[in-house]
């Protein structure tokens, strides 16, 4: 069939897969700080508790059709929804256009899943939750598995260099300020990113989640108005915003620095 384009149509699939995996995302997002379960009941409204049928539950489009309101009561669905199932969807594809569809790919888009739910849980409730960071420290130990560039002994040294190093900066800022800086689900969120990324990825991504989290801080600050003591930002996006851009341009950023520093 002429002008048939395979590659554009396995883009929209990958889209689609990735968004509805973002659909998932989302109930984990809203049930596992509350401790429910992820699998019953199915979609609910949380105003009117309302279930929701499977045809308004299509990833971003139900969103459109129900002009971004609840079919039965009306009021406003949260924006979040089809915006965490597109954000979704887009990392499929960067990773289906950076790593071809295999192993690396799929550990990577299982990896900023999990980074995608911590973030926001952390958004809403400024914890990130240990039933989520703890497994995660060992599913992801398995990137020498499937990561050509892992070693065992890259993973493991990954996860004491991703907790330790933080733990460390925790502990000197207690002492400065006498106050507690980072949670120990920061620590143990970044041991998980350490098993991924192994030491290398763990220093890189301690640097530029502390520049993002700085700037964003800021802007933040400068916004809304509200001094830094009152102010609660939470780490563990920055973190992860951190990992994410070591994923796909970690390589290039540090022999970029290191030209830099030569020079
Ligand atoms: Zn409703």
């Amino acid at each position: 069939m002429m002008g048939f384009n395979y590659f554009f149509m396995f883009t929209i699939f990958v889209f689609i897969f990735g968004a509805c995996i973002g659909s998932f995302l989302n109930v984990c997002i809203y049930r596992i700080p509350e401790n429910n379960s992820i699998v019953t009941p199915g979609s609910f409204c949380p105003v009117c508790k309302q279930s929701i049928p499977f045809y308004c539950n299509i990833p971003i489009l139900s969103y459109v059709f129900l002009k971004g309101r609840c079919k039965f009561c009306h009021n406003p669905i949260s924006i979040r929804y089809p915006f965490i199932e597109t954000l979704t969807g887009i990392f499929a594809v960067l990773l289906f256009y950076k790593f071809g569809i295999g192993l690396t790919m799929v550990y990577w888009f299982v990896f900023i899943s999990v980074l995608i739910t911590i973030s926001f849980i952390d958004i809403d409730h400024q914890i990130i939750p240990d039933i989520i960071s703890l497994p995660g420290i060992l599913i992801f130990a398995s990137s020498f598995y499937f990561l050509p560039e892992m070693t065992i002994k890259d993973t493991i040294l990954g996860i004491f260099a991703g907790g330790g190093s933080l733990y460390a900066v925790a502990f000197l800022y207690f002492l400065i300020k006498k106050q507690e800086g980072m949670g120990g689900g920061d620590i143990k969120l970044l041991a998980m990113i350490g098993a991924a990324t192994g030491i290398k990825g763990v220093f890189f991504i301690i640097f530029a989640g502390s520049l993002l989290g700085t700037f964003f801080g800021i802007l933040i600050m400068v916004y809304t108005r509200i001094a830094d003591s009152k102010l609660k930002i939470p780490f563990g996006p920055f973190l992860a915003m951190g990992a994410i851009l070591y994923i796909f341009f970690g390589e290039q950023l540090i022999q970029w620095y290191l030209t830099i520093l030569r020079t």
